[in-house]
């Protein structure tokens, strides 16, 4: 075999080597870069072949015919690399691919309809001439002047693939700038490479042989390299994949150890907002299963009442990606509802992508159980507290009514006299009974209106003007007041503004810290006692009422301690009256402080939030 043969023989072979494997990864994987590789590889080898033909040729019939279907191959040489450029690059123009291809059709048309072929008009003999040790054949005649079509092709392939190769390379990194280079440089040279020397071959400025196979197989050969690059990077990845992945289950893995042995119940949702996930503790906790629990089974468990109201706390902060916190009662093992707090938090991945929530819950039954019975033990001291406003408003109200009464008393009398006398007109008779029926009224008046201060039993908030209830508060400590003989003063901001609170609450601590303060000045001169009621703002914005008496104000040292139950330095005190007024305060979001006024006595102040409706209105 010659070394004509056998380096041809080479192309074909290695052309057709490099395009089975990219055939198959083409056609099963439906990837056209591959298939489109082997169609410009097998083109190459079958280039190769025509030109093994053309040289072998033995008349100018023989190697005319062999150079016309030499074009067959080209064609689809040239139709694979245009396609390989454009899919592979995800760029080139494609109106130039076509415009390509449209030529290369023309020729194709051309080569078969004006034989000898597309290059030659006529080809008039052969010249022989040795390569590489072998005799070998190039056509002579007269050249076509369709080889301009050929000339022209070579052109636009060179812009597209110019074009297709400096948009890559514009739009990125390194690695998509090496492909540009490799796969558009090599094309660009190659194909000037080939069309340069058909065109010296045909003008006879050379004497070898057709070398078009030779140039694309480095065009083939940078194609080649590329994708088998992008075939071992692809398989880097997978093992890079692989790595990580193992990596993330041993991380799984020690997450749920140490979620499986932590003191507290873990529970993890993705982002469909169902729960993936349940630690050790919440299986135990519950005596359920994953499976059970998993998705939306957790709810199963949760308190009918609760379930509404947590799962929109869920809701809504699992679609603003914030963290929340929620209490509810969740059935345990032994079928009893305890009370959880709910710690929850949104996952995110190391480059911040949102994965969904994780939560943490404790058991919070004894604190909750805590915070019940100090709310019983503040209902009793109110309750307790209230027996003494009942005592006071009773006083108050045997006060009011007796005046009436007794002018009711004094009118019957004065009717059953005028009887007995016998000289009583009926004129006389009914003024008495209108002024009894009109004192009757007063009478009811009183007891209703005291009445009503008092009605609501159950502890309802409602808005509560500050002059209002210190108006309630003098008409019940009046009469106590003129029997004390303590001087009461009132200093109200008309605009003093509302409170939201328990109307018959409030009054209570008013109440006590009024008649502390005549208990108090009980011991000074009676024409020294004063109580001065003030209610205004402060500086804050709250809503304030002080009490400030005459008498001889708090003993050292014990204006810490005034506010603790059973603190009392009366013999017969009970303590308690300041211990519930502080309760009652801080129950509705305010403060009570008690101190020695500058000027002697003692001073209390209660603070508390002005109601939001009153200070809308006073903007
Ligand atoms: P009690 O009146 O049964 O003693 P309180 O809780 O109402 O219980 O009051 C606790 C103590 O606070 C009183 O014993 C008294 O020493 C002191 N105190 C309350 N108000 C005044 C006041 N206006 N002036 C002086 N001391 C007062």
């Amino acid at each position: 075999m010659s070394w004509v043969t056998f380096s041809w023989a080479a192309v074909i072979g290695a052309c057709a080597t490099m395009a089975l494997p990219h055939l198959f990864i083409g056609l099963t994987r439906r990837t056209w870069e591959n298939l489109l590789f082997a169609i410009a590889a097998l083109a190459v080898a079958g280039v190769a072949f025509g030109e093994l033909a053309i040289m072998h040729a033995r008349t100018p019939e023989e190697i005319g015919r062999a150079m016309q279907w030499t074009h067959v191959p080209l064609f689809f040489l040239i139709l694979g690399i245009i396609g390989f450029v454009g899919f592979y690059f995800g760029t080139g123009r494609i109106w130039l691919g076509i415009a390509i291809c449209v030529v290369r059709i023309a020729m194709l048309v051309i080569n078969f309809a004006f034989p000898p072929n597309v290059n030659f008009r006529e080809i008039t003999g052969l010249r022989h001439f040795d390569f590489l040790g072998d005799t070998i054949a190039v056509p002579e005649g007269v050249v076509s002047s369709w080889t301009r079509l050929a000339e022209l092709s070579a052109l636009l392939m060179i812009t597209f693939v110019i074009d297709a190769s400096l948009t890559l390379w514009r739009s990125g990194s390194a690695e998509v700038r090496r492909r540009a280079l490799v796969v558009g440089g090599s094309i660009t040279l190659f194909i000037l490479v080939a069309a340069g020397m058909s065109a010296l071959i045909h003008a006879r400025v050379v004497q070898m042989p057709y070398l078009i196979g030779f140039s694309f197989l480095g065009v083939i050969l940078a194609m080649g390299f590329e994708l088998s690059y992008d075939i071992l990077r692809a398989a880097q990845t997978a093992r890079q994949l692989r790595i990580s992945e193992g990596a993330l289950r041993e991380s799984e893995v020690r997450f749920r150890n140490v979620a499986n042995t932590a003191p507290v119940l873990i529970w993890m949702s993705g982002t469909d907002k169902l729960c993936n996930f349940f630690n050790k503790g919440w299986l135990d906790f519950t005596g359920r299963t994953m499976e059970q629990e998993l998705g939306n089974g957790w709810a199963e468990g949760v308190y009918s009442d609760d379930l509404e109201h947590c799962l929109k706390i869920y809701g809504r902060a699992f679609d603003a990606r914030q963290p929340f916190t929620m209490e509810y009662r969740l059935r345990r093992h032994d079928s009893e509802y305890r009370w959880i707090l709910d710690i929850g938090t949104p996952r995110l991945s190391d480059d911040g992508e949102f994965l969904g929530y994780i939560g943490s819950c404790i058991d919070i039954t004894e604190r909750k159980q805590a915070e019940l019975d100090h709310q019983l033990q503040n209902m009793e001291l109110a309750r307790v507290g209230r027996v003494a406003l009942m005592g006071e408003l009773a006083a108050s109200l045997a006060h009011e009514v007796n005046n009436p009464i007794g002018a009711m008393v004094t009118n019957a009398n004065a009717g059953q006299r005028l009887i007995a006398r016998g000289n009583v007109t009926t004129e006389e008779l009914k003024d008495l009974l209108a002024d009894i029926v009109a004192d009757g009224h007063r009478a009811r008046e009183v007891i209703e209106g005291i009445r009503n201060m008092v009605r609501k039993r159950k502890t309802t908030r409602s808005l509560v003007r500050v002059n209002e209830i210190i108006r309630d508060l003098l008409r019940i400590v009046k009469a106590d007041a003129v029997t004390r003989k303590v001087a009461l003063t009132t200093e109200i901001d008309s605009k003093a503004g509302s409170v939201m609170a328990d109307r018959v609450q409030l009054l209570q601590v008013l109440l006590n810290l009024t008649l502390n303060a005549f208990e108090a000045m009980s011991v000074i001169r009676p024409d020294a006692r004063q109580l001065v009621i003030t209610g205004g703002r402060n500086r804050d914005g709250e809503i304030v009422v002080s009490l400030r008496d005459s008498g001889p104000g708090f003993p050292s040292g014990i204006v810490d301690q005034l506010f603790e139950p059973f603190f009392s330095t009366k013999a017969e005190g009970t303590g308690m009256g300041l211990a519930i007024a502080h309760s009652i305060i801080e129950a509705h979001g305010g403060t009570l402080s008690g101190k020695n006024c500058d000027d002697g006595g003692a001073c209390f102040t209660v603070c508390l939030p002005e109601a939001r409706e009153d200070r809308s209105k006073a903007a």
